[in-house]
């Protein structure tokens, strides 16, 4: 649990410090995390956050548990529509996606994509497979699941119960268009 480890934007001018095991390690297939990747990858010098299949992965960490090591002027959000609860925050050093902050969140879906391929969390399920119109290219080597588990709420209620249903401000830089 006291394991901390640091990871970065592509141009590593953005650094992130992240103490002990992420909350759950998923691949998500939903709709709005494919449309806002296909919108981020159009940013000058971005790489596409989905795999062959359309997933985008994230390891969910608490808010209390992530810290800006450096590069906070460079962090941006970006929204899918002007009104929409959630942002996803990007790196505009280099425009390396960096989180996906979900409305009214404890935690923090930190892309995958930030750790050293040899030190990358195993994604543990696929959620929102559902919103795929063909899933049947989606690889069998986890679960696929429709929607989200009771024990996947369980696991993120629990984290939130340990950080005493606080739930920590993340200030960024300003916003982005995509
Ligand atoms: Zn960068
Ligand atoms: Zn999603």
């Amino acid at each position: 649990m006291s394991e901390t480890r640091k990871i970065g934007c592509a141009c590593g001018q953005t650094r992130l410090e992240l103490k002990g095991a992420p909350i759950v390690v998923t691949e998500c297939l939903c709709n709005s995390c494919r449309a806002a990747a296909a919108r981020l990858a159009k940013l000058p010098g971005a790489k596409n956050l989905l795999t062959s299949y359309e997933a985008t992965l994230t390891a969910d960490y608490r808010k209390d548990r992530v810290r800006i090591l450096s590069g906070a002027e460079h962090l941006k959000e970006f929204r899918l529509t002007a009104d929409a609860g959630s942002r996803r925050v990007v790196a505009t050093c280099c425009n390396t996606p960096v989180f996906l902050e979900l409305k009214g969140a404890h935690w923090l879906s930190i892309y995958l994509h930030l750790w050293p391929d040899d030190t990358r969390p195993k994604a543990e399920l696929r959620t929102m497979v559902a919103d795929l119109s063909d899933a049947s290219k989606l690889p069998d080597d986890i679960p696929n699941l429709k929607s989200h588990t009771v024990s996947f709420y369980a696991k993120l209620l629990g984290a939130w119960i340990g950080m005493g249903f606080k739930n920590p401000k993340i200030a960024v830089a300003g916003t982005i268009d995509a």
